[in-house]
């Protein structure tokens, strides 16, 4: 399935895709099959990914059943297509995940990055956080503060928890997978460097990495199954529609069970949590080439879509 969340008449609702810029709203397509008040996970996508197999079960049959309606141009297709059919012009997207418990990030993760940044990757996987409140949706604005220098962009693959864990074993951290999405790890390479006085400190991960926005998420989620693997797939990112970062997930230095059994040592993972694979080459950090206001942002990763932002810089 292909998931997302999203706001329309002013009201936050999880969409199926069920076609191209198409979105089913599950609790209206609900409330219209069965004439009755949906529950409230169809409301919530981080509500149905912690509901586990009931939620995802209960999406496929509203969408099994609408697609059959809609195709057989039934009275209660008609009811569909005016109450629960929207197009992607008509809504306003919101990060699929609201309020996830954590985002944790990979660095130097793609060997042509650590190339491109002479960087020599670690021995085992370097994760950081990212805030929940860095979060922002598909078409939203990226807003750069006020005397940021150097705002950078990072195309990358991003896992989204499905089931609970802790010491989770790389050899089972595959089940603990919902879906993957698109992340965006906007930074500002100005603020990530280690102050001149206490060095030892390293790297300003919560200046460069953690302000308002800095993490476009989306639009869609695509369920585990509907991936296959996902250490095969292409990566791209283009400014103003010039391509800039143009990777593969088989690049990747440590392998998605491998980040998992690190980042859930003595950490639980929860239904909800996020997980950032890291980026490959083509960030302005190599090629001088920072993001202006007005830019246009596009990361795509195929099979998954696409994720549009537009950069402003805060005055
Ligand atoms: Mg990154």
């Amino acid at each position: 399935m292909r998931l997302l969340s999203f706001t329309v008449k002013g009201s936050e609702r999880v969409g199926v895709l069920i076609g191209e810029g198409r979105i089913l709203d599950l609790a209206g397509a609900y409330s219209i099959l069965f004439e009755h008040q949906a529950p409230g996970l169809l409301y919530n996508l981080k509500a149905l990914i912690e509901s586990q197999a009931r939620g995802l079960d209960l999406a496929r049959l509203v969408e099994t059943l609408s697609i059959k309606e809609l195709k057989a141009n039934s009275p209660l297709g008609e009811r569909l297509v005016e109450g629960a059919v929207f197009s992607f012009e008509n809504v306003t997207f919101n990060p699929p995940v609201k309020g996830p418990g954590k985002i944790l990030c990979m660095a130097v993760n793609y060997w042509s990055h650590a190339r491109e940044m002479s960087t020599e990757p670690p021995e085992s996987p370097y994760l950081f956080i990212k805030l929940a409140s860095t979060l922002v949706g598909h078409k939203g604005s990226v807003i750069i503060p006020r005397g940021a220098e150097k705002p950078d962009h990072e195309v990358e693959l991003a896992v989204v928890i499905g089931g609970k864990g802790k010491y989770i074993d790389r050899g089972k951290a595959m089940d603990h997978v919902f879906g993957y999405t698109i992340l965006n790890d906007i930074t500002l390479r100005g603020r990530q460097t280690p102050l001149k006085k206490g060095a030892r400190l390293g790297i300003r991960w919560l200046p460069a990495k953690n302000f308002d926005t800095s993490a476009p998420l989306g639009p869609i989620i695509v369920t585990a199954d509907e991936i296959g693997d996902p250490h095969n797939l292409k990566l791209q990112l283009k400014v103003n529609g010039e391509l800039r970062q143009d990777g593969h997930t088989s690049d990747m230095i440590f392998k998605i069970p491998e980040i998992i059994e690190a980042a859930s040592e003595g950490l639980t993972l929860e239904p909800g949590d996020i997980i950032s694979t890291g980026t490959p080459s083509g960030v302005g950090a190599a090629t001088g080439k920072f993001l202006r206001h007005g830019d246009i942002i596009e990361a795509w990763i195929e099979n998954i879509g696409s994720l549009e932002n537009t950069v402003f810089y805060e005055v």
